[in-house]
């Protein structure tokens, strides 16, 4: 293979950050191993910091090589690829989960302007845009957005084009891309200031807290290395956020991923199809445990800009 050619013969491919993203502080431990189960197959570190304790892939891919870790059919976000169980279950309930976003959205701003960044192939944006909001898409991947674009979105590819764009937006949407960003501190601050005054930013990412991040480890679907740099928890991304200005709002629910991402998992630590009853076991049992806990699958974070 190609890629598997590429993955092995060129060591400048990675890199080590030498500071925490969050704090800043230089020391950090080892925290889990996790192998890339959909593109390279390759083992990645992730480190906890000792300062705060955040999460973060290191070392990790350059940030120019990151593209080449996207390049599977299983990546479903980036290929609206429809075949296999996984696939269609993630298709049904998505429709369901647009709808819940956007009403999410409206319960907290009045429509306007908004960011979606990190649009994918732009179904949300499709989604607020029928709804009536003025959408930008931002999304780097070129096949991605030319699928959004064939769904009249606005969608743009180049960071200089919306870098400009202070104080333009009432709502940024990030969802399930934070933990896609390379230089977070750096966008976390553009995306403060793209906000207008007052205007507000909802981001939803995975929990590695939760029951199924904890009973699965490494094989937990949603480490997802080395696609995802940042594993979040709830005072790490308060933390990061309100260190650039936001104020946090609230922290609710997603309790489809829990049911999603065990069915990957499952896949990941047997090495076959997972078992469906297996699967949907641990997904009820990580929503049942959050009910108390709040650590759920993944969360969606509420910020304002005030
Ligand atoms: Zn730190």
């Amino acid at each position: 293979m190609f890629l598997s050619f590429w993955f092995t013969w060129d060591d400048k491919i990675m890199k080590t950050l030498s500071n925490c993203p969050v704090c800043d502080h230089s020391q950090s431990s080892p925290f889990l191993t996790v192998k890339d189960y959909t593109v390279s197959k390759q083992d990645f570190t992730i480190v906890a910091c000792e300062g705060c304790g955040f999460k973060y892939t290191n070392p990790r891919p350059q940030d120019s090589k990151l593209g080449l870790y996207y390049k599977s059919e299983n990546y479903i976000s980036h290929s609206d690829t429809k075949k296999g169980i996984v696939a269609k279950l993630y298709h049904a309930v998505r429709w369901y989960a647009l709808k819940r976003k956007l009403q999410l959205v409206e319960k907290n701003v009045s429509r306007g302007t908004l960011l979606d960044y990190g649009c994918g192939t732009g179904a949300f944006a499709e989604v607020c845009f029928k709804a009536g909001w003025s959408v930008t898409g931002y999304e780097p991947d070129s096949d991605a957005r030319r699928i959004a674009v064939s769904r009249g979105i606005a969608a743009i590819g180049d960071f200089k084009e919306i870098s400009s764009k202070a104080n333009s937006f009432d709502a940024i949407t990030l969802w399930h891309v934070m933990e896609h960003i390379p230089d977070l501190n750096e966008k976390v601050q553009q995306l403060f200031s793209f906000l207008k005054p007052e205007g507000y930013l909802f981001v939803a990412v995975p929990n590695y807290k939760s029951y199924d991040g904890e009973h699965y480890g490494a094989h937990w679907a949603a480490y997802d290395v080395p696609r995802h740099l940042s594993h979040f928890d709830q005072s790490t991304m308060k933390r990061l956020l309100m260190s650039v200005g936001f104020q946090w709002k609230s922290t609710l629910p997603m309790t489809f991923d829990s049911f999603y991402v065990s069915i990957l998992s499952e896949q990941y630590k047997t090495g076959q199809k997972a078992s469906l009853y297996k699967a949907f076991m641990s997904g009820w049992k990580s929503n049942a445990k959050a009910k108390r806990s709040g650590e759920y699958s993944s969360l969606i974070y509420i910020f304002k800009k005030s």
